[in-house]
């Protein structure tokens, strides 16, 4: 007999498989390649139980969900006193690429491009190779197994990366950036590039949501201290520019990136990730966003709601 999760999550993707608007990123070359019919969602409790439906095994790249995983890695090692000298807190309201600088010239948030690059040039290492080997590391324990990067991808991302070079620059001019920009664009490419499916997605999550404790692995990736605080700036920052009214429909701290994942979490409770391709103007999974709305809605996930939803 199918699990009530399972089916909850087929459901999910039945109801919400017929909204194809939105196209494939196309700024990166090799992302509008993607095919656009890929459509799958996992959720992942805090006692490691996994649970998914529709296109579970295609490999996406991770982009900008890469960006509280690597924000957590940043607090790990620095502390947030240390991290938010570089960068804000503080929701955008604008573009995920935009020039977003607060008056002490720091990016918005760690979840836009600029403060991603920031938070990415403050993970130590001594060239870019090895700061993206501890990237990578941190990204695999999240997700509980080793991650490659899509090698086509990061060429792309590399030959059309004109805009977040040219916000490196920015940041190095006001002091926010730490080291050389070539140093931190190649990391954050290279992080952008990283391969995973919704299951490595919804695992990363859930290893959030259970206080920074991997629950496939059992490993401990971060402390519970800084798993809250990447929960929060999701929560705040996460959805770029649809932040706001995506905390009034679904209610769970998020990250989307523009290969069409998104990743969510029940702090205590599961994880949940989302692949769809097709994106809306913000940048957002359309059928992504949909999808979690719709399980939102439907098993009373909103972390405002007093009604209890599901766990695994
Ligand atoms: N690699 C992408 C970029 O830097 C990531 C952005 C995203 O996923 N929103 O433009």
């Amino acid at each position: 007999m199918t699990h009530p999760v399972t089916l909850a999550l087929e459901t999910v993707l039945r109801r919400t498989a017929g909204e194809t608007s939105g196209a494939t990123a196309d700024y990166i070359p090799e992302l509008a390649a993607a095919d656009p019919e890929g459509f799958g969602l996992a959720a992942v409790g805090v006692g490691g139980r996994v649970f998914s439906a529709g296109d579970t095994e295609r490999a996406f790249t991770i982009q900008s969900i890469s960006k509280p995983f690597v924000y957590a890695l940043a607090l790990s090692e620095l502390g947030l006193d240390r991290v938010h000298e570089h960068v804000g807190f503080e929701p955008s309201g604008e573009a995920f690429n935009a020039l977003s600088f607060d008056p002490a010239g720091r990016p918005s948030n760690p979840m836009i491009n600029a403060g991603a690059i920031v938070t990415t040039a403050l993970v130590p290492g001594v060239d870019a190779g090895e700061r993206f080997e501890r990237i990578r590391s941190a990204l695999g324990a999240f997700a509980g197994r080793d991650l490659g990067v899509d090698e086509a991808v990061l060429a792309s991302e590399r030959a059309t990366g004109h805009r977040n070079r040219g916000l490196a620059e920015l940041t190095k001019a006001s002091g926010a950036l730490v080291g050389e920009v070539d140093a931190a664009t190649d990391a954050y490419f290279r992080q952008c590039s990283v391969r995973v499916t919704v299951i490595d997605v919804a695992v990363m999550a859930a290893t959030l949501a259970g206080g920074g404790v991997n629950p496939v692995t059992q490993v401990r990736v971060v402390d519970p201290l800084v798993a809250r605080h990447t929960l929060a700036l999701m929560a705040s920052c996460g959805m770029y520019d649809h932040s706001g009214e995506w905390g009034s429909r679904v209610g769970l701290p998020a990250k989307s990136g523009v290969s069409g994942g998104i990743v969510a979490a029940s702090p205590g409770r599961f994880g949940l990730g989302v692949f769809s391709p097709r994106l809306d103007a913000i940048g957002n999974s359309v059928r992504g966003v949909a999808a979690l709305q719709l399980l939102s809605e439907e098993h009373g996930l909103h972390l405002l709601d007093p009604s209890p939803g599901f766990s695994g």
